[in-house]
Parts: structure tokens; sequence; C-alpha cells
């Protein structure tokens, strides 16, 4: 009788194995390397395997051959589905590009009754009303967003103070509203305000077209009322009893806000922490400054490096985590956004972390002139006279000429990072994206030299720190809850 054949005849020959693509780091003078295959997946192997590694000096049963190959690292020569399984990730992680243009922000007037020294967008007094969007602009830029392919566009209201030209905020969102009932195109809203003038108008408004906010919280009130003057000097008072108003009436969920870091940020992240548990925000975005507008004319931009920023972050980052571990959820949101990067294939609607560049294809910007920008940072920049971002005009363009103009077209080819010299070897390219603009503005240069930019540290940085947060199985369950 015909016996079974021993396990080993079923074993893949070590001379039909090949290696996938993959990137790798060695981790300072740990005697580790870190590798990401194609998607992102990372592992850490000691010296001696990713040796044997990458002489294919692996054999099944070994545990470094189990490993390599759970990790897409290494395939078997005439295998197909390690590589079928590979592109069907990236083909779901690249998919938000089949949704084109999904924002489209409306800067509804330049005017501010704030005057921040770190103002990204070079404001303009409240009282020069010539720097108000018109109705005709806006009907020409409603045109043009309802051309987008995608089929839920989202609109922003954005400014200097966009509640200062509240009037027009109402006729967008009516007319908005219609043509999303004749189109089927679903439309969501959005105003970004510093919420001094949230009144009982506003938010019954609000209310009724389901409109959500988005505030500027930088901490407790003294540091907030210096990071943003406004007459009266009560810029704080204003909008936490506009966050409280807008919880109450809109829904807890209905209104957000985001901090900037300044200098005088660097040593009081527990207390600017503190400030949103007990507004019971449900996370915290820890921003650092950009390097546009105002922060670039009032030199706020230089007062601190990358390295303290990442220390001011990591802090924040292990305070959260303690709270968490309190027993109250609470996230730090770009590291959300990174943790479900790093643990699922979803794309990732964010324009900063995306490759090709989010610019154009992931938001368009309708100035209150009518000019329209690939970014709201190439608006900034126009403000200052560089018009690099600069699609075109609402009262010529059509949405694909805004996409397919010359100035888009080139930015967004130049911006893969998958090909981009130092990232296409980068261990984090997978989880990374590119900004054209910040390395435009900052080293003239829309692909950058990445050993020189404060992008690139800030990124490498903050993976690193939540690679390491993740070695820890509680840090790293609370990590993964805070996946959407
Ligand atoms: S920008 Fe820096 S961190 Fe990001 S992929 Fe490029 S080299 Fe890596």
């Amino acid at each position: 009788m015909a016996g079974f054949r021993s396990a080993e005849e079923f074993w893949p020959n070590p001379k039909d194995l090949s290696l996938l693509p993959f990137n790798f780091e060695r981790v300072g003078s740990t005697g580790q390397v870190l590798i990401s295959n194609m998607v992102g997946d990372f592992v850490r192997l000691s010296d001696q395997d990713f040796d044997r590694l990458t002489r294919l000096d692996v054999k099944s049963g070994d545990g470094l051959y189990e490993r390599a190959y759970a990790a897409h690292l290494i395939t078997g020569a005439t295998q197909k589905s390690q590589k079928q399984l590979l592109a069907l990730r990236l083909r779901s992680r690249m998919s938000f590009l089949r949704q084109a243009t999904p924002l489209h922000i409306f800067v509804v007037t330049l005017r501010c009754e704030h005057s921040c020294p770190y103002c990204q967008v070079s404001r303009q007094s409240t009282d020069r009303s010539r720097f108000d969007m018109s109705e005709q602009t806006a009907m020409r830029s409603l045109d043009i967003a309802f051309q987008s392919q995608s089929k839920r566009i989202k609109i922003e209201f954005q400014g200097g103070e966009p509640l200062l030209n509240f009037d027009l905020i109402k006729t967008i969102v009516v007319e908005a509203k219609k043509r999303s009932s004749a189109s089927g195109k679903l439309a969501d809203f959005v105003i970004a305000s510093n919420l001094a003038l949230l009144d009982d108008h506003v938010l019954s408004f609000c209310k009724e077209y389901d409109i959500l906010l988005s505030t500027s919280l930088d901490g407790p009130a003294d540091l907030h009322n210096k990071n943003r003057p406004r007459p009266g000097g009560n810029s704080y008072e204003l909008a936490v009893a506009g966050i409280r108003r807008a919880q109450s009436e809109l829904g807890p969920d209905r209104v957000g806000a985001l901090m900037t870091t300044t200098e005088a940020s660097l040593e009081r992240v527990d207390e600017i922490i503190d400030e949103y548990l007990r507004l019971e925000l449900d996370g915290i975005f820890l921003r650092p400054l950009s390097p546009f507008g105002f922060a670039v004319k009032t030199k706020l931009y230089q007062r601190y490096d990358t390295e303290k920023w990442l220390a001011f972050f990591e802090r924040g980052l292990r305070r959260i985590l303690e709270i968490n571990r309190g027993g109250r959820p609470f996230r730090e949101l770009y590291s959300s956004l990174l943790m479900q990067r790093m643990f699922t294939d979803k794309p990732i609607g964010y324009v900063d972390l995306r490759s090709p560049a989010g610019i154009g294809l992931g938001a368009l910007v309708y100035n209150y002139d009518g000019n329209v920008y690939a970014s709201d940072e190439g608006r900034m920049l126009a403000e200052a006279g560089d018009k690099t971002f600069a699609l075109g005009h609402v009262s010529e363009a059509s949405y694909r000429s805004l996409v397919l103009s010359d100035n888009l077209v080139n930015a967004v080819s130049e911006s893969l990072s998958q090909c981009a010299p130092q990232c296409s070897n980068c261990v984090y390219e997978s989880h990374c994206g590119a900004d054209p603009v910040y390395h435009h503005a900052t080293q003239g240069d829309p692909v950058g030299i990445k050993p020189l930019s404060g992008f690139c540290a800030r990124q490498k940085g903050v993976m690193s720190i939540l690679l390491g947060m993740l070695e820890n199985p509680e840090d790293r369950a609370i990590l993964r809850r805070w996946i959407n």
C-alpha cells in the first residue's frame, strides 16, 4: 500500500525563491534592520537574519522563511499569488485616485477680525469689502465643484474669517443643496471659523443644513490669546463659548478644533491637551507651524526646529496614551491617520499623506477673487506673489481645464514619492506622502532635497516614534483602536 509522501517533499525548493520589492533601514546601533514591503507592512530582523534573507538562505521550517513569506518579502519563482495579493492591496491603497477632488475650499472673504502672527492666509482688515467673494464667483465655483467626478463632495468655507461673509455662505449652501438633489452628488459642508461671530442665526442655519464647524484652539487662555490677538483680547473666551454652544445645539461631534504649535506652546503640551479634555473634544491634532503667509513674514516659523517640535509631539503622545490607559478614549489625530495607513489598506482622504500629491486631485481652492489654486498653501504662496500653483480663473475654467492645467500636471507628475530621490528607497515611503508646495516654498523645488527637508524629518520622526510605541503591547492596542 502506497504511503503518504513526506511533508518535506512539498516544501518549495530554496533555489526557486525570489525576493519581492522592499525598502529597509538599519536601526541605529541596535543590530536590527527595519524592513517594509511594497504596501508598508513593517518587520524587524536582526542583521544576521537580514543578511540571510537577502541571500535567500532560508528554508521552510526555519522560522525566517515563514516570517519573510507572511510579510510578502519572498515568493516562489513560479508562484503568482503573492504578487497578485500585493497588487490588489496596492490598488486598494491607491483607490483615492478614483474619487477625484472630493474637497472644494471656498475662500469667501479674506477679511478677519483677528490678527494672528502665524496666520497663513495673509488676511486683510475687516473694512476692506473688496476682499469678499462675489455671488457670481461663488456660482461659477459651484459649477466647477459639481463637475468633479467624486460622488460625494465636501465644500469647506474658509477665510480670513468666513462668518464675515455669512450671507454668501447661506446662498452657496442653499444652491449646492439644490444641485445635489438634481445631480445625485452628495454635498457636505464645513465652516472653518474662529467662532468669535457665532450667533443664534449662524447656529440655526448650521443645524438646518447639517453643517460641521471647525475651529482653532491653541490651549489655555493666556497661550491662545497670545497666539490669536483680536480687539478685546478675548479670542479664547469666544472660541470656548462657541465650542460649547455648538456642542449643545448641533451635537458633540459636529464641532472640532485644531491647534497650532508656536514657540510658546513647546513646554505646555500637557496643559494644551487638558484644555481639549475639559471641552470634551475627542482628540487633538498636534500641528506644527507651516512656512506660509504671516508665519514667514513675522519669522515665527523659524523660532523652533523640527527636533523641538518632535520632542513636543512625543511628550504629547505619551500623555495621550496615559489618558487612554486611564480609561478615557482620546486620540492624537495625525497618529490615528498614520495608524490607518499602517494597519489597513483603506485609501486615505488626507491630502498631505498621498502620493501622487493631493494638490488639485484631492482639493481645489476657489479664492475670493475667482482664482483657483491647487491647495490652500498654493493660494497662500500666490498672496505673497508666487503663482506656481495657480490653475486658472473661474470665469473661464472648467473642472477639466483646471486638473489638466500645465501647472497641476507638472507638479503632480513630479510628486510621486515612489520614484523621488531618497523617498523611493525610504522604509517609510508607503505611509508618507508628497508635499510639492512645501518643498517649492522652502527649497524652490517641488521634489525637494529630502535630507534638508523639514517635512521629511518630521515624517520620519513621527513614524519612528509611533513604531517605537507599537512595540509595547498595551500602547499598540490603544493606537490600533484609533483607526476609524
Ligand atoms: S519624505 Fe522623507 S520620510 Fe517621506 S518617503 Fe521621502 S524620504 Fe521617506
